[in-house]
């Protein structure tokens, strides 16, 4: 069967071929699409044993190697990345590269009906999932989409908590319109950019920030390394005591304990002196302005045409949290404060100040 599907036979002849060969399901009916489909995508066969593809649990989940509670119910699927998996659990039944074959068909196939599928397949649509929560019960939104009778399909955010039936954290039904909320976050970062690329005042600040951090870099190895010679003298001079007398008046005189002292100094010296060479990779005063503008750029490329993954990270980037506010029909949009200009300068810079 997972051959038949791998060389591109239809679902419904593998339904066929499977009821004429007189198979039944676990339950005893006959095969449909339905039942074939979960099959086809089914590690088992290949003698894996998964757990977790799927969580029906009421209170937790299975995530990033831990549980921890989870706010919404019913089915979902979960997280490939926390699927717990023990290989060859049986014999395998059908070899990794057809099922590998098999799973790259699935996957065509769904994206060929992707306006079909619902639910979880739906949510993978909505930029702000896991972003966006709710000003009245600082629950989860979650994306929703509604069909009008014309056949309009118009997407919507909805607290989860109230759509669970804890109506007495979440008295109120409300929805915030997934497209005028997203594209209005998109339009806020665009502009946030392009302040950022126009404002000259910035750059000269930003400049001479860089220059300072640059120079103080700079004067902490130079002491240190002053330090460090410093220290290389003293223990060539006690060096040289040592050599000279013998070691019952050296000890008398305390020159070992020196020696240890002087030694363990000069390790601590070397290790500060390592981690101001590792911390070196400040950027280049020179070219933030083209590093803003090609930031720009990017940006709206991306908004302009890029897939909803690479929007979402776009938001992810630049947004820590949106809260709706349903009494006072607002949504608030925290953005990370210093996020951009640690972007566009590079790793490891932080304005001394905030505002920025
Ligand atoms: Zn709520």
């Amino acid at each position: 069967m997972f051959r038949d599907y791998a060389e591109g036979a239809p679902t419904r002849k593998l339904r066929a071929d499977l009821n004429e060969a007189g198979f039944r399901t676990s339950r005893g009916s006959s095969f449909t699409v339905q039942t074939i489909a979960p099959m086809l995508e089914n590690p088992a066969y290949t003698g894996r044993c998964v757990y977790n593809r799927r969580t029906l649990s009421k209170w937790h989940r299975y995530q990033n190697g831990a549980s921890v509670e989870r706010q919404d119910e019913g089915v979902e699927n979960r997280n490939e990345d926390d699927w717990i998996t023990c290989e060859d659990a049986w014999p395998a039944l059908v070899n990794p590269e057809t099922f590998e074959a098999v799973q790259r068909r699935r996957a065509e196939s769904k994206s060929k009906h992707y306006s079909h599928f619902r639910g979880n397949a739906m949510k993978s649509e909505y930029l702000l999932t896991g972003r966006i929560f709710c000003g009245v019960c600082g629950g989860k939104l979650s994306g929703t989409t509604r069909t009008s009778g014309k056949g309009v399909k118009t997407r919507y955010y909805l607290c989860s908590r109230h759509q669970a039936g804890h109506t007495d954290e979440c008295p109120k039904r409300y929805s915030v319109p997934a497209d005028v909320v997203e594209r209005h976050i998109l339009t806020v970062i665009q502009q946030d950019l392009l302040r950022l690329r126009d404002d000259d005042k910035l750059h000269e600040y930003v400049e001479l920030e860089l220059r300072r951090l640059h120079g103080h870099q700079f004067d902490a190895r130079e002491q240190l390394q002053r330090q460090l010679a410093n220290l290389d003298q003293k223990l060539a001079t006690l060096r040289d005591h040592l050599t000279a007398m013998k070691p019952e008046t050296a000890e008398s005189l305390g020159f070992y304990q020196q020696a240890d002292d002087l030694s363990a100094e000069r390790a601590e010296v070397e290790t500060a002196l390592k981690a101001v060479y590792a911390k070196a990779s400040l950027p280049p005063v020179g070219d933030l302005r083209k590093r803003i503008a090609a930031e720009f750029d990017s940006v709206e490329a991306l908004v302009a045409s890029g897939t909803v993954e690479e929007r979402r990270n776009l938001i992810s980037c630049y947004v820590k949290e949106i809260k709706a506010d349903p009494n006072q029909q607002v949504v608030r949009i925290g953005l990370y404060p210093t996020l951009l200009s640690q972007r566009i300068a590079g790793a490891g810079f932080e304005p001394a100040t905030s505002g920025l």
